[in-house]
């Protein structure tokens, strides 16, 4: 006759037999024990066991980071086209007026200064993210030491240029090209800009055209009603964005009221018709 020991109510890790499972994977629903939860981010308090925590449809930031990670986003595009631009604009001015050792061929010379920075930011050179931000100030000085008459413009210029650039030092998606370490809070928001429920967003701007132009009224109800209908918060990903969804529709179902009892009366009475 033998003692049959009772297995404690949640069972044993599915992987380590001999340790106490402390609960089960949210993906799976395999038992885990303390060693094996793994809580994924951008997923709360969600526990997974390690392989499913290792899936790209549960750690989407990761696979979002892995997708983008090294490849040239728009901006990289942007500043190349601007440098091969720059490149031609050069040559088109050295041919028309030929390089003497004028003011004017220095000034032209002068659009040459920022081709550097822009290739080897094309090229993913970590450095080029910062000379990009200094490049306009560096040419404005420059060119106000050759042409101090045009200090206004130079700087009027080179302000923009210098928010640009900025804007794209900043960028989530540019980082990942350059390969920097992004931090997950980061990847959730340009994963919340780009795949979290978009036919929200397109429902809520449809809703407020609508209140100008009532064609619209149709489509943000559509938009609307689809995107509600995808939100879920307890999708993996979870999808959001249900109050831009709500927005959208009820703005929609808005305007025709809006316009046949109060608008086109009034603009009625306005044009006595
Ligand atoms: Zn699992
Ligand atoms: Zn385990």
């Amino acid at each position: 006759m033998s003692l049959e020991v009772p297995l404690p109510p949640l069972g044993r890790c599915a992987v380590h037999p001999d340790l106490p499972a402390g609960g089960t994977c949210t993906r799976c629903g395999s038992f885990i024990c303390a060693d094996c939860a793994t809580s994924v981010s951008g997923l709360g308090a969600r526990l997974y066991c390690k392989a499913c925590a290792e899936r790209p449809d549960v750690n989407y930031l990761e696979a979002l980071r892995q997708r983008y990670q090294g490849k040239r986003d728009e901006w990289a595009w942007v500043v190349g086209g601007v440098t091969l631009l720059l490149c031609v604009a050069t040559a088109a001015a050295l041919a028309q007026w030929g390089l003497r050792a004028t003011r004017e061929s220095l000034f032209t010379l002068l659009l040459l200064l920022p081709v550097p920075v822009g290739v080897a930011f094309f090229l993913g050179r970590r450095w080029a993210r910062h000379a990009l931000l200094f490049t306009p100030l560096v040419m404005a000085v420059a060119a106000d030491a050759l042409v101090p008459t045009g200090r206004f413009l130079f700087f009027a210029c080179a302000i923009p240029a210098f928010v640009t650039g900025l804007r794209i030092h900043r960028d989530v998606r540019n980082q990942l090209f350059f390969r920097l370490p992004v931090p997950p809070g980061m990847l959730k928001l340009l994963w919340n800009e780009r795949f979290n429920n978009p036919m929200a967003r397109q429902a809520a701007r449809f809703g407020f055209s609508a209140l100008l132009m009532p064609l619209l009224a149709p489509v943000a109800v559509i938009c609307g009603v689809v995107a509600l209908t995808r939100v879920d918060s307890k999708a993996t990903p979870p999808i959001g964005r249900k109050d831009q969804a709500i927005t959208g529709l009820v703005l929609g179902l808005a305007s025709p009221l809006l316009w046949g009892f109060f608008l086109l009366p009034w603009l009625a009475e306005r044009l006595h018709f």
